[in-house]
């Protein structure tokens, strides 16, 4: 299994750490157009891989060097600077994405090559990639809430002191600010949230609900406030849908992928994915006010795409 890594940021590079800690890949190429960033990258990734599995890393120089890729994933462009939000990177990153997605199509084989998109605003850039590659909306995957997903699942176990294995917590819609956190759709161990908190005697109130979505939907800033950027949160989400993918795991992720639902739009749906990217798009059963905020959400995602270019 080879992947190419397109843009060896802060991101990039901790995609391609994690994605080497899988296991299940065997050559990792790194592109970026900062040639330095991406050989001094491959250096520093292939001495901590001679810790680990047998994993070839390399920087190329040009895209020719992803002949033969089974996966490319984009996390090339600008990223947020604090009190920006992901939108604010509309028009760069649109740049970015029509200099890179031909590139890339000259240099694989569009029968079965799949794409992840990392680099926001995720969805809009989902949409304009499978438009530019003319791929199947299947293979044109972002990352979408998975993240936002792991953040609810994360801030849930720390209330509930039980284990984010054993918590189904799902964010959908826009990767974004408008992402609605499906409260209505959680589950511990197999229990209603709602009945798991009666049986264990935890309270978790409308107030708490509200506090941990606002936590959800501001985690990025806060990190991005602290750290400058965040990396490691994404970096696991791409090696988990990655792994999904290479070993047709057949999970249910709530990554970003143009469908029929909602208009066509991209957005993070419960999505099965295996060996061909996303195998079936689930509508969730939400609240009136949850299917509200993800109709909005919607919107929101539609809006910015028809902004391109203007
Ligand atoms: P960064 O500035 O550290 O790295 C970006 C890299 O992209 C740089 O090395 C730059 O040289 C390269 N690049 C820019 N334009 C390019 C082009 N046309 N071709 C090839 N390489 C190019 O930024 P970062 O922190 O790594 O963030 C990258 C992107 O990932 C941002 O858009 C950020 O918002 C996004 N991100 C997404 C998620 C998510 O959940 N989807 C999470 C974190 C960051």
């Amino acid at each position: 299994m080879k992947i190419a890594i397109i843009g060896v940021g802060t991101v990039g590079s901790a995609v391609a750490t994690a994605v080497k800690n899988t296991g299940f890949v065997h050559e990792i190429v790194l592109f970026d157009r900062d040639g330095i960033r991406a050989r001094a990258a491959a250096e520093d990734l292939g001495h901590a891989a001679s810790f680990g599995f047998d994993v070839k890393i390399s920087a190329v120089s040009n895209y020719r060097g992803i002949r033969g890729s089974d996966i490319v994933i984009i996390s090339a462009g600008a990223n947020q600077k604090p009190g920006e939000t992901r939108t604010d990177l509309l028009n760069k990153n649109v740049a970015v994405i029509e200099d890179i997605v031909p590139r890339v199509m000259a240099n694989v084989d569009a029968k079965k090559v799949k794409i992840i998109v990392v680099t926001n605003p995720l969805d809009v850039l989902v949409m304009l990639t499978q438009k530019i590659s003319k791929l199947p909306a299947a293979r044109v995957i972002g990352t979408g809430t998975m993240l936002d997903s792991a953040r609810l699942r994360t801030i849930l176990s720390r209330h509930l002191s039980v284990s984010t294995q054993s918590i189904c917590a799902q964010v959908f819609g826009e990767h974004g600010d408008s992402s609605v956190v499906a409260w209505s759709g959680v589950t511990v161990g197999g229990f209603s949230l709602d009945e798991f908190c009666k049986q264990l005697k935890v309270s978790l109130p409308a107030t708490t609900r509200n506090t941990i979505s606002h936590r959800v939907h501001n985690a990025a800033y806060e990190i991005i406030q602290g750290r400058g950027a965040t990396w490691d949160g994404i970096g696991a989400s791409v090696s988990d849908l990655l792994r999904c993918i290479i070993n047709d795991e057949r999970r249910i992720l709530t990554v970003s992928c143009v469908s029929g639902v909602q208009n066509a739009v991209a957005m993070s749906l419960p999505r099965v994915i295996g060996a061909t990217g996303v195998i079936a798009t689930l509508n969730p059963k939400l609240s009136s006010d949850e299917s509200a905020a993800l109709r909005k959400s919607a919107k929101i995602i539609k809006k910015n795409y028809d902004n391109i270019g203007k």
